[in-house]
């Protein structure tokens, strides 16, 4: 059998991290077996459907390096197919006419629930043998409903939660097509799993109590019935389901707030699934090694600190000149005229192994390519007459030298050594006039990538 697996959004919102972490399951599930993974976009919803988060979910899937196989699906072409199928099941006696209003079916329901029964459609108009139906009423537009058994138990052995049992008495026949003619989710899902051929169905637990109607809908098809995995949700910090109030946003916001995609995929695949120890792993690795055996069927909980710890030991390693390209771009987009690429990529060496965040990274170098602000605090405790005349004697030292790393920093140390100083009383000195603030690698090292003649522009009051 074909393993075939599928990622179904509906467009009623962002991507969020939620979303992302049951598509990369689906995706390692279907890579890890040589099968398909397919996007399918369920938008029959139109009021809540929109354009906008389609492209969201399409610009989130593509910064991930989620790529689907095959051409997405947009449940809103697939009218006719699902047509097809309701008149089959109308015609085989699976399905049939409700003309309950809209008024009867609340009146039913404030009934029950006054009784403290469990809401459900009581089957009124539902055929049977022997029962007379009441006459449909005049120009009524009646919704269609699946016969749903009323005895026997819907059971499936998920692969995250194990065996699974719902008695068919707790299930009502539920609505297939609106009284507009348009299909409900459950019918749509159903219909399109099959004719996708879709193996194992992996998504988010809240849609547990839609699997045994779908099973029953399959079944009535004589369709064959998937393999199911709920995966459990993933909470905040606070223990509740996580919201924007954790930060669950358009996912999109990850890479704007300094995330590398490698880093979310990781920390997420890592969400509800272990490999051993492993917290590091590549997207191959993670492909092979994924399995549901070791998917959590309790939730999972947010850590923004781990993620950001892997985002740092992310950026330690990754390609310095790809980083380069990131950094010229956002340095530009800050108004910061970061051109000169050696500059760039000499000074994120210099701070790529203490940063956890992207945005923080670049913003460290800045000062690279803009003289820093004064800051008069910095300025008045370190910048005086004894500091100036240190700064101008170890420039004019730096002048006569090679400009290299080594020897920059060798001048430095003879420089402290022979004027009897101690190092900060020349290197606190230098890097408020040179990075604008304290907290800077190596002075020798980032004089070294600024370049005497900046170095002179930054520190021309003292020669
Ligand atoms: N469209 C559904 C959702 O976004 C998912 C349906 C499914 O995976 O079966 O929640």
């Amino acid at each position: 059998m074909k393993v075939v697996t599928r990622f179904a959004p509906s467009p009623t919102g962002y991507l969020h991290v939620g979303g992302v972490r049951t598509a990369l399951f689906s995706y390692a599930y279907a890579k890890k077996n040589k099968g398909d993974f397919l996007l399918r976009i369920e938008d029959t919803d139109i009021e809540r459907s929109s354009e906008n988060a389609i492209n969201a979910i399409l610009d989130g899937m593509k910064w991930l390096g989620l790529e689907h196989d095959k051409t997405i699906q947009y449940q809103t072409k697939r009218l006719d197919l699902y047509k097809k199928y309701i008149n089959t099941m109308i015609e085989s006696g699976d399905a049939y006419y409700c003309y309950a209003s809209k008024e009867e079916l609340d009146n039913l329901r404030d009934e029950q629930i006054k009784k403290g029964d469990k809401p459900r459609y009581d089957g009124r108009w539902r055929p049977e043998y022997g029962k007379a139906l009441p006459q449909p009423p005049k120009d009524a537009s009646p919704t269609i409903r699946f016969k749903n058994p009323k005895t026997g138990i819907v059971k499936w052995i998920d692969l995250v939660k194990g065996e699974i049992n719902i008695n068919n008495e707790e299930l009502d026949d539920f609505i297939i097509a609106r009284s507009d003619g348009t299909p409900t989710y459950n019918f749509c899902v159903v219909i399109d799993d099959w004719d996708m051929d879709v193996s194992h169905v992996i998504r988010g637990d809240d849609h547990i109590n839609n699997t045994p109607r779908q099973i029953n809908l399959l079944n009535s098809l004589k369709a064959p019935i998937p393999n199911y995995a709920h995966l459990s949700m993933i909470h905040g910090p606070d223990g509740q389901k996580l919201s924007k109030r954790h930060g669950s946003v358009n996912v999109m916001q990850y890479k704007e707030d300094g995330y590398l995609s490698e880093s979310l995929n990781n920390y997420l695949a890592r969400l509800g699934w272990s490999h051993g120890d492993d917290e590091k792993f590549s997207m191959e690795s993670f492909c092979e090694w994924f399995d549901f055996e070791h998917v959590t069927s309790s939730s999972a909980q947010f850590d923004k600190a781990k993620l950001d710890w892997l985002n740092g030991e992310y950026i330690k390693e990754y390609d310095i000149n790809k980083l380069t390209e990131m950094a010229a771009l956002k340095l530009n987009q800050i108004n910061c005229p970061a051109n000169n690429k050696e500059i760039i990529r000499n000074a994120l060496n210099l701070y790529k192994d203490r940063e956890t965040n992207l945005n923080t990274l670049f913003e460290n170098i800045v000062y690279f390519f803009k003289k820093p602000e004064i800051d008069i605090e910095l300025e008045s405790k370190y910048i005086n007459e004894v500091s100036r005349k240190n700064i101008k004697a170890l420039v004019d030292s730096l002048q006569r030298i090679k400009w290299q790393e080594d020897d920059i920093n060798q001048c430095i140390k003879d420089f402290v050594k022979n004027n009897g100083l101690k190092f900060p009383e020349i290197a606190m000195p230098l890097r408020v006039r040179v990075a604008g603030n304290l907290n800077t690698p190596n002075i020798g090292s980032i004089i070294y990538v600024l370049g005497l003649d900046e170095l002179k522009v930054r520190v021309s009051d003292c020669l």
